[in-house]
């Protein structure tokens, strides 16, 4: 599932859209896609794994959930989604969830719990996680509407830097640790999306799908942690488990 960074390169990608009309559109998605044929690009806008191409009076929210995909003027084998053709060019979307915005994207979109966007606020994120001690803190890296973009890669990779054991309570991670969380979770997104645009993501995993602890040479722990039940990655002796330390 792409993160946020993925989208970033995304928007990147289709930059020399922007200003273009759609003359064709094709694809198997069940809303009314063909409104979108006349239409000019405005502009694309992301917000965490949301991916927006703006037109003059709607948006349309391209999410690629588990198995979404895309190809810029190159097709795949299966049908796509959504097709946008252009005179010159396409863009096509595979496996996503395809979605119309009607509102004025302000009204619907925070864009200060966007982990990537200039916008981003760690005090509001400070704010939110207050608001939630009890949560664990695997779930609430993945909470978009605190950590916008963060998905499971960057959760595990953050836990990791900063020491945090992914089923520490949200309350009991000391607040120095916590505003350590805030901004590895940004300084690692922006991490990423060097390393994915270079190629070399994954050489540079830590502990995301790794076997043996970097720092400590013992094996890490595989565990489906949290509500989200996801897959976390973590060392049990150098990634410190703040709830356990509770008294009583
Ligand atoms: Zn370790």
């Amino acid at each position: 599932m792409p993160e946020g960074p993925s989208i970033i390169i995304l928007k990147e990608e289709v930059q020399p859209f922007i200003g273009k009309k759609i003359i064709k559109v094709e694809g198997n998605s069940q809303l009314d896609i063909q409104r979108l044929c006349g239409q000019t690009i405005i502009d694309f806008k992301s917000w965490g794994k949301h991916f927006l191409i703006c037109c003059e009076d709607f948006t349309v929210r391209i999410h690629f959930m588990l198995f979404g995909s895309y190809r810029i003027n190159e097709r795949k084998e299966n049908a796509p989604r959504l097709r946008l053709i252009f005179k010159k060019g396409e863009i096509n979307f595979y496996a996503c969830s395809v979605k119309f915005i009607e509102e004025d994207l302000d009204e619907v979109y925070d864009w200060t719990s966007d982990v990537m966007s200039d916008q981003w606020d760690a005090k509001a994120a400070e704010r939110k996680l207050k608001k939630i001690p009890d949560t664990l803190v695997c779930d609430a890296l993945l909470d978009q509407q605190i950590f916008a973009g963060v998905g499971n890669i960057i959760k595990n990779e953050v836990l990791f830097r900063t020491y945090i054991h992914p089923e520490s309570r949200v309350g009991s991670i000391p607040l120095k640790k916590i505003k350590e969380l805030i901004k590895e979770a940004r300084n690692y997104s922006f991490d990423f999306l060097k390393w994915k645009k270079e190629y070399v993501l994954k050489k540079h995993w830590l502990a995301h799908t790794k076997i043996i602890c970097p720092r400590c040479n013992i094996r890490f722990i595989k565990k489906y942690c949290g509500k989200t039940n996801r897959r976390s990655f973590f060392c049990n002796n150098c990634q410190v488990n703040y709830s356990e330390e509770e008294p009583g």
